[in-house]
């Protein structure tokens, strides 16, 4: 990978009060000869982007959510100011699909992305991939896992790798009965016993959905194929991620469960900032273990791992119905276990689209979301008739 434009780097952030752009902000604070930041975009919470503001006085701020701004005002501030020509590197870290647009805007202008928000790659994974070739612009992934498979792939030759192993902790449920997981509630879904990370992924990481948009997620970063992208369960989240080659070594990344340490290094590659958090006291520690993924408990990774494979615009749907799936069950709407399958009814239903295309990727999107509402009321009408 080139390396970007050299220190200070100048950041839009987009996502600037939720939990990634929090530690973002914490480490442009500890770092200020390295980073500075240039635009401040929050979706919906302005008391909290207006407490970051006052810390970063000298950056532009920009209150403004992308999903209701259908050709306004709202998308065309934050086409600019993913635009900038100031701006060095755009940090992605808005919720789910509203990051989309201005993604592909940021690649279009030939920016570097720090991704912190998967669902770009799994929605749009062809889309995006297609502009970083067009536009000579790079992605630095802020997810944990694809961070540390970055870090392992550093100096290696592709045709030395066999696959990627990504570990996922088994969330809060992993030796729960399962005849007892209808009862899950909100709070119980929100407490991840290892990583502190906002209601969304906390409850794709329960349904280890979170893992399923991640197999799809590391494809589409290092063009992987899916046969050669496995799962395993790591309950101590110390190892974040492995490569095996193909001699039979394999290479992994460790460190403690802590959000700063992929942000770091997706903001200052190729350089490593000092102290970002302390190394895992292994002796401390002292057993590491390991598991193999039950597919039974855990369905959601292998459906999205078949939404992949099947490839255009199926991985969009399966990332719309869970989102959806995931957003009524926070509202008290929906049953935990309603969530995956909702999801596999969506599936199930969408019709390939003919072309990928962005437009195609919203229709799914929309028609997907139309799909998992519906579904708790009668019988589902045919895909063609949900409205896009
Ligand atoms: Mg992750």
């Amino acid at each position: 990978m080139r390396s970007p434009r050299p220190l200070p780097r100048r950041l839009a952030l987009l996502g600037a009060t939720g939990s990634i752009g929090r530690q973002v902000c914490d480490l442009v604070e500890r770092h200020p000869d390295r980073f500075t930041l240039h635009a401040l975009i929050a979706g919906s919470d302005g008391a909290a982007l207006q407490a970051v503001a006052r810390r970063h006085p000298d950056a532009h701020t920009l209150l403004a959510h992308p999903a209701d701004a259908d050709g306004g005002d709202a998308a065309r501030a934050i086409d600019d100011a993913v635009r900038d020509p100031e701006v060095d590197l755009v940090i992605v870290a808005a919720a789910g699909s509203t990051a989309l647009a201005p993604t592909l805007a940021a690649l279009e202008a030939g920016k570097d992305i720090a991704l912190a928000t998967k669902e770009v790659l799994v929605m749009a994974g062809e889309l995006v991939r297609e502009r970083m070739r067009r536009h000579g612009s790079q992605i630095f992934p802020i997810d944990s896992e694809h961070s540390a498979i970055w870090q392992c792939l550093w100096g290696e030759k592709e045709r030395g790798i066999r696959r990627l192993i990504l570990t996922g902790s088994g969330g809060p449920f992993l030796r729960r009965p399962s005849e007892t997981l209808e009862s899950v509630t909100v709070a119980e879904a929100l407490a991840h016993p290892r990583w502190k990370m906002g209601p969304k992924i906390s409850v794709d990481s329960a349904t280890m959905m979170n893992k399923g948009l991640e197999v799809i997620e590391a494809h589409f970063l290092f063009d992987v194929a899916y046969s050669g992208i496995d799962v395993i369960v790591h309950p101590q989240s110390v190892v974040h991620s492995m490569v095996e080659f193909v001699d039979g070594s394999i290479k992994a990344q460790l460190g403690v469960p802590d959000m700063h340490l992929p942000i770091a290094i997706a903001l200052s590659y190729p350089d490593r900032l000092e102290g970002v958090a302390p190394a895992p006291d292994l002796a401390a520690l002292g057993q590491l273990s390991f598991e193999a993924l039950d597919a039974v408990r855990y369905p959601a990774v292998a459906l999205a791992r078949e939404a992949g494979e099947r490839g255009g615009t199926a991985p969009a749907v399966l990332n719309a119905a869970n989102e959806e799936a995931v957003a009524l069950f926070l509202k008290g709407q929906r049953r935990f276990v309603d969530i995956v399958p909702s999801v596999a009814r969506a599936l199930e239903a969408a019709e390939p689209a003919e072309e990928l295309s962005l437009d195609a990727v919203v229709a799914a999107d929309r028609r997907a979301r139309a799909h998992v509402r519906a579904s708790a009321k009668g019988p589902t009408r045919l895909w063609s008739q949900l409205p896009a």
